[in-house]
């Protein structure tokens, strides 16, 4: 068996394995094997590359900048998949992904610099006797396109969930036309450089690609910012896709399309849940408008203390918990997890609601949850337990604020309108744990912390739950 063939075989079980990884990780129960073979295909595959290019003849100083690349690139993945936050993952998801669309953008260059460029003539000559020359012409335009919009969408996109950057959404005067302008000019540059393949167009639809990608991204307000990191995902599966034809590696088209197709079925369903049209979110916010300035006055607040809260607790007979990302920060779930146990002890039926964009990535808090051993059965979706609420003593807000904000139903000017939220404020009483009045990730002031029923129990969220427990 040749190398190049075993290099195919290699190739294929990678491929296999990396589908065993999506199949694992979509279950609770089998990720963490899903993460296994994920690992295990992805060594296979780098394996298979290194030997495919040992024997086409990589020289010896290729062969040591390969080296190189690959210990500094493992050194940097390595220290920093161990230093993350839970909280920082989106962060750092984006800023991967706009690596992915920066490689396609180099590997397009490159093939243009190879073939059209005219300095590799044994691959011209090769491309011509096959009649593939204007494909390759396609291909790297194409590649270059889909990987400059992922760079600078996924900057923009890092820039907003660590907070670098503004989150609420960019409106240039005509935006949807710019952003249709762009497109029409990248179709007909395409058919331009097929035809004639000069540098320059090269050079503007780099430009106009990578003005799109950050144009698209700041355009999107926060609350839509869960489906944009996904759809950010699949864009930079398809950048990976069309560098994998470029350097003919179906490996990479194989890898490419699964992730193309997982990040966009991915963004379809948290589009559906959040009540978003799918295509206005990935048109950069088509068709939907800046909200109100945030000034309305919703009256005064009420405070509480954790020992009155603790009193309410004693007497309630039904709690329901609904944490949301302040809960990460603070690293409450191991309070929260005592708490629960404590309460249930004493008899209180106690459930949590999980809104499917809480936190900053999708799973966020039933990954938390799971961490500090809250039974799953008492963790519920949002569907499940929303319209329980009216029955319910006391409901515990733990550091969430969109996902809980009644303005996504009662107003339809603000930003987060017509996204599902959790109807705590049914209940008999609402306790918010937070610390401050400061809005949430999409920068919308919560009407919630002004009603009748609700009150504030500001601090951070992890020495609040810990002074009721004691107080308990
Ligand atoms: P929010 O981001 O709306 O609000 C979190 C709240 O937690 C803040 O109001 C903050 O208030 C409070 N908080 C922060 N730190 C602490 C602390 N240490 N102790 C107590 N409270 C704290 O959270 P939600 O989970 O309700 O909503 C998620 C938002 O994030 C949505 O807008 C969603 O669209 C967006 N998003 C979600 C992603 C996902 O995939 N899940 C990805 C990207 C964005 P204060 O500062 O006053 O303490």
């Amino acid at each position: 068996m040749t190398i190049e063939s075993s290099t195919q075989a290699a190739y294929l079980v990678a491929a296999l394995l990396f589908i065993l990884a999506l199949a694992a990780l979509s279950k609770h129960e089998t990720a963490k094997a899903g993460n296994n073979y994920g690992i295990a295909g992805m060594a296979i595959a780098l394996l298979a590359t290194i030997a495919l290019a040992i024997d086409r003849g990589i020289d010896a100083i290729g062969l040591i900048l390969l080296g190189i690349a690959m210990v500094v690139g493992g050194a940097i993945g390595l220290w920093r998949a161990r230093v993350v936050e839970m909280t920082g993952m989106p962060e750092l998801i984006a800023i991967l992904h706009s690596f992915v669309g920066l490689a396609a953008v180099l590997v397009g260059w490159s093939g243009y610099l190879q073939v059209e460029g005219g300095s590799d003539p044994i691959e011209v000559a090769h491309l011509i006797s096959q009649g593939t020359l204007g494909i390759h012409h396609a291909e790297v335009f194409i590649g270059v396109f889909i990987g400059a919009v992922t760079f600078t969408g996924s900057i923009v996109a890092f820039g907003k969930l660590s907070g670098r950057m503004n989150t609420n959404p960019m409106v240039l005067p005509g935006k949807n036309l710019l952003n249709i302008g762009a497109l029409v000019a990248f179709v007909a540059l395409t058919v331009w450089f097929c035809i004639s393949p000069t540098i320059w167009l090269l050079i503007a639809v780099t430009i106009v690609a990578l003005a799109l990608g950050w144009h698209l991204v700041a355009s999107i307000g926060g609350g839509d910012m869960p489906v944009v990191v996904s759809m950010l995902n699949s864009y930079s599966g398809w950048a990976a896709a069309a560098s994998g034809f470029l350097l003919e590696n179906d490996l990479l088209i194989i890898t490419g399309a699964l992730v193309g197709s997982s990040g966009a079925y991915l963004s379809y369903i948290m589009c559906r849940a959040m009540n978003r049209s799918f295509i206005s979110v990935i048109a950069g916010g088509f068709g939907i408008e800046a909200g109100p300035s945030q000034d309305t006055d919703y009256g005064d607040h009420r405070e509480v203390s954790a020992e009155q809260v603790a009193e309410l607790l004693r007497s309630a007979k039904s709690v329901i918990i609904t944490p949301g990302y302040g809960m990460a920060v603070a690293q409450a779930q191991y309070g929260v997890a005592e708490l629960t146990r404590k309460l249930r002890d004493n008899g209180t039926t106690v459930r949590f609601g999980i809104h499917p964009v809480a936190g900053r990535l999708p799973g966020h808090m039933n990954v938390l949850l799971a961490e500090a051993k809250v039974p799953y059965d008492v963790v519920l979706e949002m569907d499940e337990i929303n319209n329980d609420f009216t029955d319910i003593d006391v409901v515990l807000v733990i550091g969430a604020n969109d996902t809980v904000n009644p303005a996504a139903e009662t107003d339809p000017s603000s930003p987060i309108a017509g996204m599902p939220v959790l109807r705590v404020w049914n209940a008999n009483d609402v306790i918010i744990f937070k610390r401050s009045m400061a809005s949430g990730y999409a920068g919308v002031q919560n009407p919630l912390f002004f009603r009748e029923n609700s009150a504030m129990l500001f601090g951070d969220a992890k020495d609040r739950v810990e002074d009721i427990l004691k107080a308990l």
